[in-house]
């Protein structure tokens, strides 16, 4: 159980965030939620986890691309649940053109919501985990972390760093109760592919479910998606006492894309 623990998961508002942020609730966690979004569907979202599981359910609009407001998320989170125990790490974006065609101000975006917000809020969360002599920061990285796609040299890059990043904090708090895993999922049908598969049916004339199938059929041997509620349940595992001694691994979830 994650009963007395507190969590903060960035960009929960939607995917695999809000799946990870559910999971981690209904072990008793309470919640720091964070993410763009309407703010009645935000609101009716944080009094709904807080019904369902009875924990307390916060929110911060932090942008991820601002280290100052990464910051005062952390604070507003340790203000108002009392601590940060648990750090995940899940804002993500993505864009998809050849590096000769790639926008620069998209490279710097995707770089600093995906790679340099998950350095922000590691350097602001840890120094209280160690305080305290428990930790869990999991980092949502990708198979992009593992391997390389076209298209995405923004996201590919930012997603090798997570992992890079990963063990570096792992090694340096090995001998501490505060671990730093990465997960890396295949496609998980989100807000995020969504976008991919539409372009795909567009580019191909077919209609999206054939692009959906085609989609996940190029990488991914199960020809499933996973799910932001595995995905979940692989993060609860990473918070339990079993996982004391997991540390700087970068654990796929991805129908088998990476045993290729
Ligand atoms: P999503 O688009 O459904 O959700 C992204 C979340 O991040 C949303 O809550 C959004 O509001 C938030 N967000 C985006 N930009 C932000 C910013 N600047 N500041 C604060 N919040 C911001 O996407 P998803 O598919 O759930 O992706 C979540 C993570 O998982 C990302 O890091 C992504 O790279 C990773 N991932 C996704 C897949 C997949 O197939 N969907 C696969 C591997 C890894």
């Amino acid at each position: 159980s994650l009963k007395g623990k507190s969590a903060v998961v960035t960009g929960s508002t939607s995917g695999i965030g809000l799946g990870i942020a559910r999971a981690l609730a209904a072990e008793g966690a309470d919640l720091m939620l964070n993410g763009f979004g309407d703010p009645a569907e935000i609101k009716a979202l944080q009094d709904g986890l807080s019904a369902e599981f009875g924990v307390r359910v916060g929110y911060h609009g932090a942008d991820m691309s601002k280290p100052d407001q990464i910051a005062d998320l952390i604070a507003t989170a340790g203000r108002e649940l009392g601590k940060v125990d648990i750090l995940v790490n899940n804002a993500g974006i993505q864009h998809v053109a050849p590096v000769d065609a790639f926008p620069a101000e998209r490279w710097d975006a995707v770089i600093a919501i995906n790679l340099s917000a998950v350095f922000h809020g590691i350097s602001a969360a840890l120094p209280g985990m160690k305080e305290r002599g428990w930790g869990r920061i999991i980092n949502i990285a990708s198979v992009h972390g593992l391997v390389a796609s076209v298209n995405k040299s923004a996201y590919v890059a930012a997603k090798h760093g997570v992992i890079g990043l990963t063990k570096v904090t792992a090694l340096e708090t090995a001998e501490t109760g505060v671990t730093c895993n990465a997960i890396c999922p295949g496609w998980v049908l989100t807000p995020l592919v969504q976008k991919q598969i539409d372009a795909l049916a567009a580019a191909r004339g077919v209609g999206v479910d054939e692009a959906a199938r085609e989609l996940v059929g190029e990488k991914q041997p199960s020809k499933s998606f996973v799910t932001p509620d595995q995905l979940g349940a692989l993060a609860v595992f990473l918070c339990s006492d079993a996982a004391s001694n997991m540390r700087g691994a970068a654990l796929a979830m991805d129908g088998g894309w990476t045993a290729q």
